[in-house]
């Protein structure tokens, strides 16, 4: 039997990038995906089209995390449609990189909302539905921990808002049998970050590994922390980065 069989899961922004990839690893392991994105329906689509055909199950949902009803909408339907929720998976965020002085507010204000308060929203209408072996898995960045370039201290902030909410959720959760954990990657071959894209030089000259990684190695490590035999890991924020903290 497959890892997740019988699992139930939610995806933020799995229409493209590193939740396309998170989406597919869920659904290739067994899981039953719902999955949200905005703007994206070709390609939400395309994604659950493939998850199909790779013998799985996807199932898209327009959910703008701009929005709280949208956010809160989400997670009920996935709910209503498959019954319950087992995995939750905070993905979707926008990056806008500029000097502070130069970004407008409605460019951090959506940061803020998508990148920290849409993954509250989340986790509060997820909570009252996950049971004993419940999982949380927020996709944050190493530019938490580590910021070696200017015009990224916004969105590193909302990154890092992340790491700190695993930390405290993991005191709150733990008592239930729920686990929340905090994936930072590096950077990851996507349309936000592409590997042969004008930042790539400057990103591979601070990293240990000479390769952007992809979002099928973000999705299996979101796939083992859902699984059975991550249940001792919590409150942790942890790094796939290619070396890019080291
Ligand atoms: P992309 O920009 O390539 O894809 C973003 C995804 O999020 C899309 O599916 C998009 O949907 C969705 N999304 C964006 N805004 C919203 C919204 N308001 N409501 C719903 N869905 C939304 O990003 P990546 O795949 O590169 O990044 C995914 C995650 O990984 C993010 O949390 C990012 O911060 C993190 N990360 C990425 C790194 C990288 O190098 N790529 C490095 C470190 C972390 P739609 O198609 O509809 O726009």
């Amino acid at each position: 039997t497959r890892p997740l069989e019988g699992k139930t899961a939610l995806v933020t922004g799995g229409s493209r990038g590193v939740g396309a990839g998170i989406v597919a690893r869920l659904a290739a392991d067994g899981a039953t995906v719902a999955f949200t994105y905005a703007r994206s329906a070709a390609r939400a689509d395309a994604v659950a089209a493939a998850a199909v055909a790779a013998g799985g199950t996807a199932h898209p949902i327009c959910a703008d995390s701009m929005h709280e009803e949208d956010v809160a909408t989400a997670v009920t339907q996935s709910v209503d449609r498959f019954g319950g929720l087992d995995i939750l998976v905070n993905n979707a965020a926008v990056g806008f990189f500029a000097p502070i002085t130069d970004l407008r507010m409605d460019q951090i204000d959506a940061m803020l909302t998508v990148n920290v308060r849409s993954a509250i929203v989340a986790i509060r209408e997820s909570l009252p539905h996950l049971a004993e072996g419940g999982r949380i898995i927020n996709i944050g960045s190493i530019n938490a921990d580590r910021t070696p370039f200017p015009d990224q201290s916004i969105y590193a902030l909302t990154k890092g808002a992340l790491a700190s909410l695993t930390r405290g959720l993991a005191r709150e959760l733990a008592p239930r049998g729920i686990t929340i954990n905090n994936i930072q990657p590096g950077p990851i071959d996507t349309d936000a970050n592409p590997a042969d894209g004008p930042v790539a030089p400057a990103m591979l000259g601070v990293m240990a590994t000479e390769r952007y990684g992809t979002a099928a190695e973000i999705g299996a490590f979101v796939s083992y922390l859902a699984g059975p035999d991550a249940d001792y890991i919590t409150g942790s924020s942890l790094n796939i980065d290619g070396g890019f903290a080291a």
